[in-house]
């Protein structure tokens, strides 16, 4: 027997509750972690909380993310011992995931756990920080450079948000974050934010066109503020976008796209192939402060994710949670 959080669906409401489980009700796969540490992401609190239609199967284990040491393999790329990462692949959703003690999965969607991580720093990172070194890419990619101009961050408070802000400024971006808890600007200020800034008019209904300040930005946030976000680019300005904690909708016009020749680089984490995350895990092994991570971490014990769920979905959960699963 193991421990894990489970779901069960009850109507239209969603139950979560420690449990004690059978090994062999595990999920097919053919590789079977112990797992060390795991995570909340946003995800995790819309499955946890049910605000969102996260979970495909009932009942769920949650925990898009884990990281721990391999138990059991019949995958010929893993043997006992090796120290591996999970992030995504639907596992959480579909899939049982990493809040729990045990986890099997396809041994295809690990990754090697990649030096000088240890399974601690790899689920402070998580998938939030994965994604935000995948936005720096995408900009990267579309030409951006430090000299083009400033770098918006919204949600930077956040998971994705605060790791995005550390990464650009350790590239030499100026990295100007936008949160909606000014409480947080000595936070941001730390990470290496230049500028910190409040949502303003970014959460409303904007103009098609407004003032050019920004030369790109990673957006978390969508809806009106991903809208207001595209018509303050500067000509050729790019932005990254990733989520959407402030809504789904993007209630844009074509006019920064076809007047100022921006462009809008959609970021997904979940299904990338192998060969790319790798090379994500690559660069934060060099371009993210591996001595910020103590300050974006917020530890929280397995007994209290479901609590620690709720705040994440509040918006008062700053930076990243990390959960201690096995740690010995
Ligand atoms: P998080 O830690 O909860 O951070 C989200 C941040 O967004 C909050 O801290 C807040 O930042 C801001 N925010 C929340 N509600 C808002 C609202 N109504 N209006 C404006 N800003 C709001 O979540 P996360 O883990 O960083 O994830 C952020 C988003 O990225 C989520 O939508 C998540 O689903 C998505 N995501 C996508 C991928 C992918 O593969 N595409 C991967 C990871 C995450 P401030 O308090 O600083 O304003």
């Amino acid at each position: 027997m193991f421990r894990a959080i489970k779901l069960e669906k009850d109507g239209d409401a969603t139950k979560a509750a420690i449990t004690e489980v059978d090994e062999a009700d595990l999920p097919e796969g053919d590789v079977t972690v112990r797992v060390g540490y795991s995570t909340l992401n946003y995800k995790d609190g819309l499955a946890i909380t049910g605000s969102g239609p996260v979970v495909r199967k009932w009942p769920m284990v949650p925990g898009v993310d884990f990281s721990g040491v391999v138990e059991q393999s019949d995958n010929p790329a893993f043997k006992v011992g090796d120290k591996v990462v999970l992030n995504g692949w639907g596992v959480g959703e579909g899939h049982w995931g990493g809040l729990a003690e045990l986890a099997r999965v396809k041994g295809d969607w690990l990754v090697p756990l990649h030096a000088p991580f240890t399974l601690r720093d790899a689920m402070i990172i998580g998938t939030a920080g994965y994604t935000a070194m995948l936005c720096v890419m995408a900009l990267e990619d579309y030409g951006i450079t430090p000299d083009k101009g400033d770098v918006l961050v919204t949600g930077a408070a956040g998971g994705v948000g605060s790791i995005a802000v550390a990464i650009l400024s350790k590239l030499g971006y100026r990295v100007v974050a936008m949160t909606g808890r000014p409480e947080e600007a000595e936070f941001l200020k730390d990470l290496g934010a230049a500028e910190v800034i409040g949502r303003g008019g970014y959460s409303e209904q904007g103009r098609p066109l407004a003032k050019e300040r920004w030369a790109a930005a990673v957006d978390v946030v969508g809806g009106h503020v991903l809208a207001n976000v595209c018509a303050s680019l500067k000509y050729r300005g790019a932005v990254a976008a990733c989520g959407l904690a402030g809504g789904m909708a993007l209630p844009a016009t074509v006019a920064p796209f076809i007047l100022r020749g921006v462009a809008l680089l959609g970021v997904d984490s979940v299904m990338l192939p192998q060969a790319d995350r790798i090379k994500a895990w690559k660069r934060m092994s060099t371009d993210l402060d591996p001595r910020l991570l103590d300050k974006l971490v917020d530890t929280v014990a397995f007994e209290d994710v479901i609590e620690a769920a709720g705040r994440l979905m509040n918006g008062t959960q700053r930076g990243r949670v990390v959960v201690p699963i096995n740690t010995d």
